[in-house]
């Protein structure tokens, strides 16, 4: 656990290191807090003494805690935490303990913040999934354990705390629940308490695997959602009868087809994790992606690549009809035709795909900060991927063939 250090940060830091090491290897936590603060009195830049200081205070804090004081505990974690801010492990062991101590809404902010440094980090998730229920939010606590058990099935205790919850959900079917950690839903009556319960869980777990995805981009609560009943979507927002969900600062979606059929779970799905894509576009960027980027974007994680008609493409590059990218720039692509409209949108799910698949989601992320600092994605594109979007296209296209 702990390092020795190298390099050049003093002969009287070094020395302090190698002490406190001796004492930590001794359990003698104390002494080695003592001989670290030392170390990192003379070199607070260094990231080996950060470490060792936020690691013996961790041994203190379970020594503490061990010791039913959780008070001491919590106090040595928040140093630990202030010293060594990046690191998610003291603020996954603070969460537990906050939870213990029954401080639902610290344990939820430190277990969140451990998620952002390490996205994926199952035993955050599982502490963050304890204090959600805690907290009596039952769909967002069963998204953080179904994603941790999906991962990891091996967890027995984790999968009977998730099937009581289960079960004392659906005793607790009459309680008004409109709203989870991130979401508030506005639901029409006929929206049964699974529907809306299992669409909240949805949202969430869209939330999560959306914002991992774009890591470290974690657009804060409450996120309004409105659900319509069949014909009520098309009233409400005016719009044509193909267009499947629209977010306006808040996400509305129909319920059901254009026929009055309920949608699919998967589609459903798929629509919700669309348009919340355009909520982090917009915590992101605000207005600044251009239109291609940010319906891209939503279609790029919200469906898979082998959804994309490359015939429809194919045939539009022949007859000469393709887009060019800066004709994909605008906001007023919504008023075309139902059949130019589907090729934009084909379009630019191929270029933002091709991106995605070639350079990584972090590249992807970059592209959209550095469109929105500089205010062109051409001159964001050059720089990054030393691609301009005459050069973008053609590689796009010829993919296809
Ligand atoms: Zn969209």
């Amino acid at each position: 656990m702990l390092c020795l250090a190298i390099g050049a940060w003093g002969q009287q830091a070094a020395e302090y290191n190698k002490l406190g090491i001796d004492a930590y290897d001794a359990g003698r936590y104390g002494d080695a807090i003592d001989y670290f603060e030392k170390a990192y009195e003379k070199a607070r830049d260094n990231e080996t003494v950060r470490r060792n200081l936020c690691n013996a205070r961790q041994a203190q804090a379970n020594e503490l805690a061990k010791k039913d004081d959780f008070d001491g505990a919590i106090r040595a974690l928040e140093v630990a935490v202030s010293v060594d801010p990046n690191n998610p492990a003291p603020l996954v062991q603070l969460g537990s303990y906050y939870l213990h101590q029954g401080l639902t809404r610290d344990a939820i902010l430190r277990l969140e913040e451990a998620i952002e440094i390490k996205p994926g980090y199952l035993d955050a998730h599982e502490f963050l999934g304890r204090a959600y229920y805690a907290d009596n939010d039952l769909p967002s606590a069963r998204a953080q354990w179904e994603y941790v058990l999906e991962t990891d099935p091996s967890r027995k205790e984790l999968r009977e705390r998730y099937e009581k919850a289960l079960r004392e959900e659906s005793v607790e079917y009459d309680f008004k629940r409109g709203q989870s950690r991130h979401f508030r839903l506005t639901y029409p009556k006929e929206m049964n308490y699974q529907m809306r319960s299992s669409m909240l869980t949805m949202l969430e777990r869209i939330y999560m695997d959306v914002c991992r995805k774009l890591q470290g981009a974690y657009p804060p609560g409450p996120i309004e959602v409105i659900a319509y009943g069949a014909g009520d979507f098309a009233k409400a927002t005016q719009l044509k009868d193909y267009v499947g969900a629209v977010y306006d600062g808040k996400i509305r979606t129909p319920l059901s087809d254009a026929d009055g059929a309920l949608l699919e779970k998967d589609e459903l799905r798929r629509r919700l994790t669309h348009e919340f894509v355009h909520v982090v576009v917009r915590y992101l960027v605000q207005d600044k992606a251009p239109w291609w980027l940010n319906e891209g974007l939503a279609e790029t994680l919200s469906r898979a690549p082998g959804d994309i008609d490359a015939g429809l493409l194919r045939r539009a590059a022949e007859q000469g009809k393709a887009f060019t990218l800066s004709q994909l720039e605008g906001g007023q692509l919504n008023k075309l035709d139902r059949d130019t409209l589907r090729l934009a949108y084909t379009q630019s799910h191929a270029t933002v795909q091709y991106l995605w698949s070639r350079y990584g989601h972090h590249r992807v992320r970059q592209l959209l900060t550095e469109t929105a600092a500089t205010g062109s994605a051409e001159q964001a594109l050059v720089r990054l991927f030393r691609l301009d979007y005459d050069k973008l296209t053609r590689q796009v296209f010829d993919r296809l063939k």
